[in-house]
């Protein structure tokens, strides 16, 4: 059998590490020996499995002092009190924790809001796994044409020393001696007896004496597995895409639960985002706009040209019906809007300083006369 790891050494922590130096520590190798971050380096997978493992049992005080016992005394007497079926829950923080850290959300993730199933005073149901969530981050074009991402899902999977059932292997779980199995205990209060879960097993009805050393007693074991997964054209930032049954594995069974990618998006520096549409700045000479012209201007999957009609004022917006991003659901395409903008010379030549200067002359009057209805002001010229 493997030698137990020292998960304190793995964390790189001391003995008497904080939760809070745990979980530090945790985060920073786990960033960097994040599959994502290494792809192909079998090592760094290697690891990152262990600081996931390490972190599990180290962040969860019950696990961590079972640990303590057992990694100090060499044996495991004593460390009664796991329940595997508890553990789905405890994993959940860590997962959304990982999952929103590594990927930079705002740790949102539906995987931390799984909770334990108690109260009902009966074993914990657990009708499937849990669902997970991670961020994919995509450039503006491949948000806009869609394209495949392969993705590595930290995950759970039946420990295969005990094979998931959490016990020391020739050991098995035994009849919790404080309820006899039944995971509820009775209290009254005054003249009601209100059934509560066991405190002793948790509810689950059966206690590990023997923990697995494997596992520590969780019955998982830490893995990633790796996705490819199809991003639809259109998707924008914060787009959030379900992948029916591709989320943690069901425990004893059930089904797995679903994972959630969200899509992150890269800016572009052309194409600006309006609802379903784009809009992009389009500069034009003072004669273009004056004149009139027909110009090149980018498109998604290329270039078109288009008419600028004479006397087209800044600001002006031509549009390009469905010539815009997918919208997600088959609605058809968004537009691309052109908006117009007078490019206006920060510099001249002579020549094109006389040039300014005839024009000057011959388009006068004051556009802005508009603005002061009453008599009686100055020229602008005189300010
Ligand atoms: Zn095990
Ligand atoms: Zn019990």
């Amino acid at each position: 059998m493997a030698e137990r790891p020292d998960y304190y050494k793995v964390l790189g922590v001391g003995r008497n590490a904080t939760d809070e130096e745990i979980k530090k520590s945790y985060r920073r190798l786990a960033r960097k020996y994040h599959p994502d971050r290494n792809p192909g380096d079998k090592q760094a997978e290697e690891r990152f499995k262990e600081i996931s493992q390490a972190h599990d049992v180290l962040a969860d005080p019950e696990k961590r002092k079972a640990y303590d016992r057992g990694g100090m005394f060499g044996g495991l007497g004593g460390s009664a009190g796991f329940d595997p079926s508890q553990f789905s829950g405890s994993f959940s923080g860590g997962f959304g924790d990982i999952l929103s850290n590594l990927f930079g959300g705002a740790g949102q993730g539906t995987a931390s809001g799984a909770s334990r199933h108690r109260g009902s005073g009966q074993r914990p149901p657990q009708a499937r796994g849990r669902d997970l969530e991670t961020e994919v981050s995509l450039s503006f074009d491949q948000a806009v044409h869609g394209t495949q991402v392969s993705l590595s899902v930290p995950t759970s999977k039946p420990c295969p020393t005990c094979n998931g059932s959490g016990a020391r292997p020739g050991t098995s779980p035994k009849v919790c001696p404080v309820c006899n199995g039944r995971g509820v205990e009775a209290q009254s209060q005054g003249i009601f007896s209100i059934n509560q879960p066991c405190s002793n097993c948790k509810g689950s009805g059966t206690v590990i004496e023997h923990p697995c050393p494997t596992c520590e007693g969780s019955g998982a074991q830490r893995s990633v597995r790796r996705l490819r997964v199809n991003i639809p054209a259109g998707v924008r930032d914060g787009s959030r895409i379900k992948l029916a049954g591709k989320g943690e594995a069901g425990v004893r069974g059930v089904p797995p639960g679903d994972l959630y990618v969200i899509t992150r998006v890269g800016e572009s520096a052309i194409f600006k985002r309006h609802g379903d549409n784009l809009e992009v700045e389009v500069p034009l000479t003072i004669p273009e706009a004056i004149r009139g012209a027909v110009i090149e201007v980018p498109t998604l999957n290329g270039s078109k040209r288009l008419r600028v009609a004479p006397g087209t004022k800044h600001g002006t917006v031509q549009r390009l019906r469905g010539e815009g991003p997918p919208r997600l659901g088959g609605k058809g395409n968004g537009d691309l809007r052109y908006r117009f903008v007078i490019d206006v010379p920060a510099s001249l030549s002579r020549e094109q300083g006389e040039a300014v200067d005839r024009l000057a002359r011959v388009i006068d009057g004051d556009p802005r006369a508009k603005l002061f209805p009453g008599a009686g002001r100055a020229k602008a010229g005189e300010r």
